[in-house]
């Protein structure tokens, strides 16, 4: 039988593949879900996408997973993570999950534009992004002072002075919780406001060891190896412009982060930035049968041990769909 499809453009795919559950996305929440899963007997597969093992795989040491009393770095706990999926029988796979369509079920997504996986129920984990300025420094300097998470790194800088980019919640959040740690923070805030809400404000204005540096931009980081300072712009392109060096260790983004729910946002209801929205308490989205875990529902928490959590919970959530509604 031909099981050729239309991937919704005019391009025709002959590979089509029928699975029971399909995961996408292999960070925590992805691989916890396929623990859970494979544990279950519904055979996922995993589309593990261009960053195999998730965001964690991009940071040095992680000191706050449970269960690694020294500390473990993220590669390896990620390694870790895929090995107890396998373990179980998770069919973990190379691939970018490229269209979606969730109109009717089995939901159909394409991989890589070339290949439709059938799915009866899907678990979305597709993490978040968080923004960076674009300048070359950051890349220079990637875990070796310029962090996009303070409580992932914060501690990393106690007694030290930082700085944190941003004027948003995130940044007030992130710069109060640097407070308690470092001898100085600066927010380096692009505008003469903060965007923050009024309590964020207030809890920033009242906490003396944060001073801000209104109608800032960054220009570039320097340091020998490691974060020591920052060339800053003050009131850019207006005739009081001047360069302003500040001398820091740490040198931390919160200008916002891009959930990666772009190919569903056709289906799913999303808030306003694009995380997917759960009925609280659960994974479940607006449609019966799909289950978004990890960062891409969650604009608060955003750590491994709560997208781990939540992706258990989809797992759980989807098996019990499944037998409900008799596959
Ligand atoms: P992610 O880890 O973001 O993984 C998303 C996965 O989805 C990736 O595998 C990606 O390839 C895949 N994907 C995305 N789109 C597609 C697609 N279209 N098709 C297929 N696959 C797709 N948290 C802590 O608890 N402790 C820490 O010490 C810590 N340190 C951090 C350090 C850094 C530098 C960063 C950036 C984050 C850190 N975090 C830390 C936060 C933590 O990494 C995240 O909260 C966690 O990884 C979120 O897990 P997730 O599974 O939801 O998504
Ligand atoms: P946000 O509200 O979009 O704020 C982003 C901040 O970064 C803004 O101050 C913005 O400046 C600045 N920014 C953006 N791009 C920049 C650039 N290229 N250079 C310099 N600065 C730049 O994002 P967020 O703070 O992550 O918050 C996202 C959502 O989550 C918001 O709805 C927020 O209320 C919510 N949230 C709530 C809490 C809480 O209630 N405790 C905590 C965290 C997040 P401008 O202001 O000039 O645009």
């Amino acid at each position: 039988m031909d099981k050729s499809q239309s991937d919704g453009t005019d391009k025709i795919i002959t590979d089509v593949e029928k699975v029971k559950v399909l995961i996408i996305g292999s960070g925590p929440a992805g691989y916890t879900a396929a623990i859970y899963a494979a544990r279950a007997n519904l055979k996922p597969v995993v589309y593990e996408g261009l960053q195999p093992g998730g965001q964690l795989t991009t940071t040095t040491e992680v000191e706050n997973y449970p269960g690694y009393p020294e500390g473990i770095t993220g590669p390896e706990m990620m390694e870790d993570f895929k090995k107890q999926a396998a373990r179980f029988g998770a069919d973990v796979r190379f691939g970018m999950a490229t269209k979606a369509n969730l109109s009717q079920r089995p939901f159909k997504i394409t991989i890589d534009d070339n290949k439709i996986v059938e799915a009866d129920s899907l678990i979305i984990a597709t993490g978040a992004t968080a923004k960076y300025l674009g300048i070359e420094d950051e890349t220079k300097y990637a875990g070796s002072g310029v962090s996009a998470c303070a409580t992932c790194d914060g501690f990393f800088y106690r007694g030290k002075d930082v700085a944190v980019v941003g004027g948003g919640d995130t940044a007030a959040e992130e710069a109060l919780y640097l407070s308690a740690l470092c001898n100085k923070v600066y927010m380096i805030v692009r505008r003469d406001v903060l965007r923050a809400s009024k309590v964020m404000q207030e809890r920033v204005f009242k906490t003396p060891n944060i001073e801000i540096l209104w109608e800032h931009q960054t220009k570039g980081l320097f340091g020998d190896g490691v974060v020591e300072g920052a060339v800053l712009v003050k009131k850019k392109g207006t005739p009081e412009e001047t360069e302003v060096l500040i001398k820091i260790d740490g040198f931390f983004l919160a200008i916002g982060h891009t959930p990666n729910s772009g190919i569903f946002k056709d289906y799913l209801d999303t808030n306003q930035v694009g995380y997917i929205k759960t009925i609280p308490g659960t994974t479940k989205t607006n449609i019966p049968g799909v289950y978004a875990c990890g960062d891409v529902q969650d604009s608060v928490y955003r750590q491994a041990v709560t997208a781990a959590g939540t992706g258990c919970m989809a797992a759980i959530d989807s098996e019990r769909w499944l037998a409900e509604n008799g596959h």
